[in-house]
């Protein structure tokens, strides 16, 4: 058990070229290339390919399963979340055999013809945060997705670091940040990160879902889609976007022979570069909790919304490290602070060794294959006893996955809203029609419940549709 001690540090969410970098920076050599040939035996190595040939090494360097670099800390999932599932599972192997052009081409990367990421980036705000808490700052995988330029967590923009070969790169803290921020940027950078664990999307389901929202923005009828009018729409909405990314503005360049955004539509076989669905998610959906329950199609659930008070991050941030400490102190389990706590299990370990505490060490009762489906079915708003029934596990196991996932409880709880929403205007809608006398009192009398929910969640939206149906009394 000792020898735990020793395992290198790994982050919740750090990317595999931030774990990788990091060693060999760590192993003193009178080059980086020496280091290279140290660490992973070859003094050539590309650290930062969004596809690294390195995956199986470091895995065996830091202790863990290659399965859980993959999913965890590297961007394969995000590019293989629209493919099909034969694909995924040869683009998985080609990587894992460290054929890093095998696996793009598997997923159908290379044929799009749309250029990887120009450079590394970082959230000055999160960096601050991680060298005080750590003593060092790393990368954030959500950050180097293509597209995201601004952070979920701090919504202020990411800082820009031109690649370098040869060079080792690390986040620099304490600088000034960024808030000036669009709507667009915000959505997008919510998007792409939601994909990173929302599982797999199947084409067919994925298309009729869109084709649907299009028929509701009146961009298509029954038989067709309005291709030109979604196109200029499209192009208007990502105006300031194609003037900062070139891959946007290639994408919507009229010379393009592609004709996207329709030529997702061309054949569902083939896949598609993941940025072209995320601006399609973006320009049909309201947020990804959106996009999720129309894909879905999900069933009415009903929960009570809680109300949370805002905290500023670092003020949570800082209770939180207080807790574990304190836990920590009293000799509890990992599972038991994770719980407690309300952290992930990684930052447990990075706080238990930044204060040289050693773990009680108890079996962990799920394996990563479970965790998966459920922070799958976390992710879609299935009830948390649903899911323990359905994979046979018990509720608190559930519980402890989403506590590692303050992303996704903030997503189940817009996803409730959202249903919620749904379900209320369709029932004033229908209270609507089945009225003869059309007065506020009413229909408030018919559905009180539905009534005031909207009066304080939606209340635009109720004025209007009580205009649109010219109730009289509009005041009461
Ligand atoms: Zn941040």
């Amino acid at each position: 058990m000792e020898l735990l001690q020793y395992l290198p540090r790994r982050y919740k969410g750090e990317t595999v070229y931030s774990m990788a970098a990091r060693l060999v920076l760590n192993d003193i050599s009178v080059s980086t290339s020496r280091s290279l040939q140290n660490v992973f035996h070859n003094r050539n190595l590309q650290l930062d390919s969004a596809f690294p040939s390195f995956i199986p090494a470091l895995a065996e360097k830091m202790g863990c399963s290659c399965d859980e670099l993959v999913q965890q800390h590297s961007l394969f999932p995000y590019f293989s979340v629209f493919a099909n599932g034969s694909a995924i599972r040869r683009a998985l192997t080609a990587l894992l055999n460290g054929e890093s052009s095998v696996a793009y081409k598997a997923l159908g990367l290379l044929a799009s013809r749309l250029a990887d990421e120009a450079y590394l980036k970082y959230c000055p705000v999160c960096a601050t945060q991680q060298k005080v808490a750590y003593g060092e700052t790393y990368w954030r995988r959500e950050h180097q997705l293509p597209m995201v330029n601004v952070c979920v967590e701090h919504h202020c923009k990411l800082i820009q670091v031109s690649r370098k070969r040869k060079q080792l790169l690390f986040p620099e803290s304490d600088k000034p940040s960024n808030y000036d921020i669009d709507v667009v940027e915000m959505k997008l950078a919510e998007i792409s990160t939601g994909l990173l664990s929302s599982g797999h999307f199947e084409t067919a389901k994925l298309l009729r879902g869109y084709a649907a929202r299009l028929f509701a923005r009146g961009l298509a009828t029954t038989k067709s889609v309005h291709h030109g009018r979604w196109f200029n729409e499209m192009f208007e909405y990502f105006s300031l976007l194609r003037a900062h990314d070139d891959r946007v503005a290639q994408l919507f360049s009229k010379q393009s022979e592609h004709g996207f955004p329709a030529n997702v539509f061309y054949s569902d076989k083939s896949s598609h570069h993941p940025i072209k669905h995320v601006l399609i998610i973006c320009f049909l959906f309201e947020h990804f909790g959106d996009f999720v329950v129309n894909y879905s199609n999900a069933s009415t659930i009903t929960t009570q919304q809680s109300k949370v008070k805002p905290l500023k991050q670092s003020e949570i941030d800082q209770a939180r490290y207080k807790r574990v400490i304190h836990y920590l102190n009293q000799n509890l389990s990992l599972r038991q602070i994770v719980k407690n706590a309300n952290v992930s299990a990684a930052t447990v370990r990075n706080i238990a060794r930044s204060q040289g505490i050693t773990l009680t060490s108890s079996k962990r009762k799920i394996n990563d294959g479970v965790e998966r489906l459920i922070t799958i079915k976390l992710m879609v708003g299935w009830p948390t006893e649903v899911i323990a029934a359905r994979l046979g596990v018990s509720k608190s196991d559930v519980e402890q996955v989403l506590s590692g996932h303050p992303e996704i409880k903030a997503l189940r709880q817009r996803i409730r809203h959202y249903r919620k929403r749904h379900e209320s205007r369709d029932s004033l809608l229908e209270t609507v029609a089945g009225l003869s006398d059309l007065r506020v009192k009413h229909l408030k009398d018919r559905c009180y419940r539905d009534y005031m929910w909207l009066y304080k969640n939606d209340r635009a939206w109720l004025f209007d549709t009580l205009k649109q149906h010219s109730f009289s009394n509009l005041k009461s």
